[in-house]
């Protein structure tokens, strides 16, 4: 069989047309979910690529794999989801055309590995990040960056298209940042009347460009959506779609002002607070031969399922013990199911977790305060520390956007949440693999690159 995980970076599952009706973004994901199942509450782990790339491929949570913060190197797993495909005969491969998911961050476990950003080949035709002004260029100059590119999923479908065939029994880990800004457009033109030639980062996003921002969200997420459907086409050409796992998902969100730091100053891209924007993901599983496609499944799942998922699917028994993933595959999945999530770049960056059981969320947050880092960086951190309410709690029926924190209105609710998140966030801590993390052998230059993508304070 061939298994297919397709995960599209930063993809927010309320821009797309098949979770949105008002969204004409995405066709041909729309026209997949007829013959998927369309999972509506998924979550991630985070708010960012790493941790989420490491509870996909353990079933596990960020804080049992120790893979928290920015430079924490993926563990050595006995068991990961490639490991145990391996041993059943897969050959494995993945393509990323995220550095994050690159053997430098631990995720070395597949039978071939290709990172997109180190292909030279590509250096020239696609969008380089020391392209947009003088000002970046001079920066990349000065770390002795020479490029820094932005890889489109069409080049991810080539490299699939050379190393697909080789024997029956495959699997692809495919990751896209067609979704993850920068925001330009990525295709030849674009869908709705962008220029060509707008490319903003994600440092740069203010309340005067937000609209023309996610005008431009709208136009990669078309992209990806017609690269996605072409690379559906080829497999039915092939005679391989109906019988495959096809799986789509995305990392994490991304936050376009929904929320704010301060009054005044609104919240943008990823890694900050574990709002819905930021956490809730589209999920869609096509199973082989039409087992319940156009299904829709309301309760709430996560990114640690799909590796038990994949191997129940595939019939194979999970050699890992103690998954907190679950098998989504022909299970019932309780309505009340706790959702974990936990999101903290680096030691000193705003630390934020939540837990969601049933219609309520409860976050916890915590700022460090900045000493040693110079006055304005303390005083900012002082400011965001005493404004932003360290406990929240809401009702997702009646509030979805996180609008109204019920903390001081429903206090038994929310002490009850407060023990359950910390009772999780214990029981994780002891099940973690590393208490003495090993930080990955990163250089300036990567440092510089990963910058560049926006993962930095
Ligand atoms: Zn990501």
């Amino acid at each position: 069989m061939k298994v297919f995980l397709y995960v599209m970076d930063a993809l927010r599952p309320d821009y797309l047309s098949c979770y949105n009706p008002a969204e004409t973004t995405s066709p041909n994901l729309k026209e997949f979910c007829q013959d998927a199942t369309k999972f509506e509450n998924a979550y991630s782990t985070t708010t960012w690529t790493k941790p989420a790339a490491a509870s996909l491929l353990t079933g596990r949570y960020p804080r049992e794999t120790g893979t928290i913060h920015q430079l924490d190197a993926f563990p050595d797993f006995e068991f990961t989801l490639p490991s145990e495909l391996s041993a059943a005969g897969y050959e494995t491969h993945c393509i990323s055309s995220n550095l994050f998911v690159s053997e430098q961050f631990g995720f070395g476990d597949f039978d071939s590995i290709d990172v997109l950003q180190y292909d030279q080949s590509l250096h020239g035709r696609r969008k380089s990040l020391k392209d947009p002004g003088k000002q970046e260029k001079q920066m990349l100059e000065e770390v002795g960056v020479d490029d820094m590119i932005v890889p489109l999923s069409e080049d991810i479908h080539a490299r699939v298209k050379d190393a697909i065939g080789k024997q029956a029994d495959e699997f692809f880990l495919l990751w896209s940042i067609d979704t993850h800004g920068p925001y330009f457009v990525r295709g030849e033109s674009s869908y709705n009347g962008n220029d060509k030639s707008d490319f903003i980062f994600e440092k740069d996003i203010d309340k005067s460009n937000m609209d023309h921002v996610k005008d431009l969200y709208r136009d990669m997420i078309r992209y990806n959506d017609e690269q996605f459907g072409n690379f559906i086409s080829y497999l039915r050409e092939e005679g391989m779609y109906d019988d495959s796992l096809i799986i789509t998902i995305a990392d994490h969100g991304e936050s376009f002002g929904d929320h704010s730091k301060f009054p005044g100053y609104p919240i943008f891209g990823h890694t900050d607070i574990v709002y819905e924007e930021c956490i809730r993901i589209p999920m869609m599983v096509k199973y082989p031969n039409g087992y319940a496609r156009g299904q829709t499944i309301d309760q709430p799942v996560q990114i640690t399922d799909i590796y038990p998922t994949v191997l129940d699917v595939l019939d194979e028994s999970i050699q890992a013990n103690n998954l907190s993933g679950h098998s989504l595959y022909k299970s019932d999945i309780a309505v009340d199911r706790p959702i974990f999530v936990e999101s903290q770049i680096t030691p000193s960056s705003i630390y934020s977790g939540a837990i969601r059981q049933g219609k309520y969320k409860y976050i916890k947050i915590d700022k460090p305060l900045l000493t040693g880092d110079g006055i304005a960086n303390f005083s900012r951190s002082l400011v965001r520390r005493l404004w932003e309410p360290q406990t929240r709690l809401y009702n997702l029926e009646d509030d979805p956007n996180e609008q109204t924190n019920l903390n001081s209105r429903e206090r038994t609710k929310t002490t009850a949440l407060a023990e359950e998140f910390d009772d999780m966030r214990c029981t994780l801590e002891r099940a973690s693999v590393s208490d003495e993390q090993e930080q990955a052998d990163i250089t300036a230059e990567r440092k510089e690159q990963l910058r560049l993508l926006g993962y930095s304070e």
